[in-house]
């Protein structure tokens, strides 16, 4: 098989060395003569490994000792209603910055389960362009948390510079881009992120928490439901997805072995100034409809001149090895997410055929 390019928006491309690394751990893992998906879940070869991935998301972020990494199911979809569930007081209600489908689907469970407000929406027209300023926040002093969502994967926007919230606790929803550059990760109480797009593949969910946050927390849930749960027994209350934890394990420690965030952010930023570099350079031919200041590193939309062309664009790549860019089926058009994994050479390989492309139908 020749190689493949993959720009799906998630689950996405991983990186090369991670898959290789499980590919010769498959079989028998750390001499215990069977695999990383067979091992006791209580076993001291599964619980180092459990910790050593904990341990280089911390590393990685500079958390402090306040924040706790937590390993959780049921995708960032369930941290849409955990987080109401555990953090609106009785009466309360929290702040939602509404820049896409992610954001309208995290205010849909907070209004379930308590009450949630819009802070700001940048939706016009159905359709999501920008993130909005500062001064376009109308920020209620007494509300449980603001909510964000730090990158919008469909609409293909990200915020650059996150917002000042006061006193009141900011949470983010950063499962398109945490790790995709260095950020003050100790200023949000709450941060979480379904692995599939920037850290790993579907079936763990990453979730960072402000240990002080929980002394406020709702007691009064299920179990399984309570984030203090899964403090007290380190994401190990119940079965852990081992397997997607083991894989999270092995895209952390190519993370660090890169150079960590700060070689992140230059390689993504490298990848992007590229790819709309190309989309700029042929006017008339590709658009972006994303404001410029408003643009993703990870997920960049794209427009050509018909849904035909589209089409046709989509299948061409295909064809030479270039997959997954076809838009959100809500939005259209097009899209290339090029996660932390994606190689600057699959880039460089999109950018040379969207040359050509242009310069064929142009
Ligand atoms: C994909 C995505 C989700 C949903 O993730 P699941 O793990 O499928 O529940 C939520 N928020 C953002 C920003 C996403 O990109």
């Amino acid at each position: 098989m020749s190689k493949v390019w993959n720009f799906y928006a998630g689950p996405a491309t991983l990186p090369a060395e991670a898959i290789a690394r499980a590919k010769a751990d498959l079989p028998e893992w750390e001499g215990t003569g069977m695999s990383v998906m067979e091992i006791s879940h209580r076993s001291k070869e599964y619980d180092a490994l459990h910790h050593e991935a904990m341990d280089l998301m911390a590393e990685l972020l500079g958390l402090d000792d306040d924040h706790h990494v937590l390993f959780l199911q049921g995708g960032a979809s369930l941290q849409f209603a955990m987080i109401p569930m555990n953090f609106i007081p009785e009466g309360g209600s929290a702040d939602y910055v509404i820049t896409g489908a992610w954001s309208k689907k995290a205010l849909k469970e907070a209004k379930i389960v308590a009450s949630g407000r819009v802070a700001a929406t940048t939706e016009s027209d159905g359709r999501f362009t920008r993130i909005p300023g500062q001064d376009e926040l109308d920020l209620d002093p007494s509300a449980a948390y603001v909510h964000i969502t730090s990158n919008n994967t469909i609409a293909g926007t990200q915020w650059h510079e996150f917002p000042d919230t006061g006193d009141v606790p900011l949470v983010g929803d950063m499962s398109s881009d945490l790790l995709w550059r260095p950020f003050d990760a100790n200023r949000f109480s709450l941060i979480y992120a379904g692995a599939q797009k920037n850290l790993g593949p579907s079936g763990v969910t990453v979730v960072i928490v402000r240990k002080s946050w929980l002394e406020q927390a709702n007691q009064e849930l299920p179990t399984l439901l309570k984030y203090a749960t899964h403090v007290e027994k380190d994401s190990l209350y119940n079965t852990p997805p081992t397997f997607p934890i083991y894989m999270l394990r092995n895209t952390l420690a190519w993370v660090k072995a890169q150079g960590g965030l700060e070689a992140m952010e230059r390689r993504n930023r490298a990848k992007a100034d590229r790819l709309y570099g190309v989309i700029d350079g042929h006017p008339g031919f590709y658009s972006c409809p994303v404001e410029k200041a408003s643009r993703s590193v990870m997920n960049v939309v794209f427009r050509l001149p018909s849904e035909e062309l589209e089409a046709r664009f989509v299948a061409e790549a295909k064809e030479a090895g270039l997959v997954g860019l076809k838009g959100h089926r809500s939005v259209g058009g097009c899209r290339a997410s090029i996660y932390n994994a994606m190689e600057p050479e699959g880039v460089e390989a999109l950018c040379r055929f969207m040359e050509a492309f242009a310069a064929k139908h142009g």
